[in-house]
């Protein structure tokens, strides 16, 4: 069965064609429904960038799983010297294929790292096309990734402060044109505190086509999406 679960703040936990896959797994979050103790098995993680609410646990949960890790150059190749021994590098419009059926690619993100540019990312595989935003500022371009994939369900971060707040992110979803949108880094600290409700009201006014799914963290949505 294929699914996406939030795991609180930006992670997510993906069943994919029969793969495991952890986006930005700061896992020990305030909102985290799971401990460390609770992952057994992922196949792939990828890491948007390298602030440490998107990094997370990846160098712990690589060397507890042996997971790939995928993500731009200059991250791969910094979590390879802190000792992840499988890495799987991109860069900002490049495609890699993680099995004949899943596909990444990796979009721009209006944000800062320490270890080259910071990235969102494309999941494809036959049953769904998945975006996620990672930490970003709205920027026109999203009109271009919403050319380029048809995207059945866009993953946007409402926090502020650090990335767009619910106004940007309503903008955003009106030049990407999801099927579905489930707001994400909010409420996880005060200085990110926002209503997604009022994310959810400006959306489905502005994009009466796009549905948004509010999550509660650990909250797991069946794919095909069917709501
Ligand atoms: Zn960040």
């Amino acid at each position: 069965m294929s699914y996406i679960r939030w795991l609180g703040h930006a992670a997510f936990e993906l069943s994919l064609s029969n793969r495991i896959i952890l986006i930005d797994p700061w896992i020990t979050n305030p909102l985290s429904p799971i401990t460390l103790e609770d992952i057994k098995h992922v196949d792939f993680i990828l890491v948007t960038h390298d602030h440490g609410d998107h990094l997370g646990e990846t160098v712990e949960i690589c060397k507890k799983t042996n997971a790939v890790v995928v993500g731009v150059y200059e991250l791969t190749t910094y979590l390879a010297n802190q000792g992840v021994k499988n890495t799987l590098p991109l860069n900002i419009g490049g495609l890699v294929k993680l099995t004949s059926e899943i596909e990444v690619y990796a979009t721009p993100a209006q944000h800062s790292s320490t270890h080259g540019s910071p990235c969102g990312f494309i999941i494809k595989n036959p049953e769904i096309t998945i975006y996620h935003a990672g930490d970003t500022g709205l920027f026109k371009d999203m009109e271009l990734i919403g050319e380029l994939f048809n995207i059945d369900l866009a993953l946007i971060p409402i926090g502020g402060v650090f990335t767009m707040s619910p106004r940007e992110a309503c903008i955003a979803i009106k030049l990407l044109r999801p099927r579905y949108v489930i707001p994400m880094h909010y409420n996880t600290f005060p200085e990110i505190r926002q209503d997604p409700q009022e994310f959810k009201d400006m959306v489905e006014k502005l994009c009466p086509h796009v549905k948004v799914l509010i999550l509660k963290p650990g909250d797991k949505v069946e794919i095909p999406i069917k709501l």
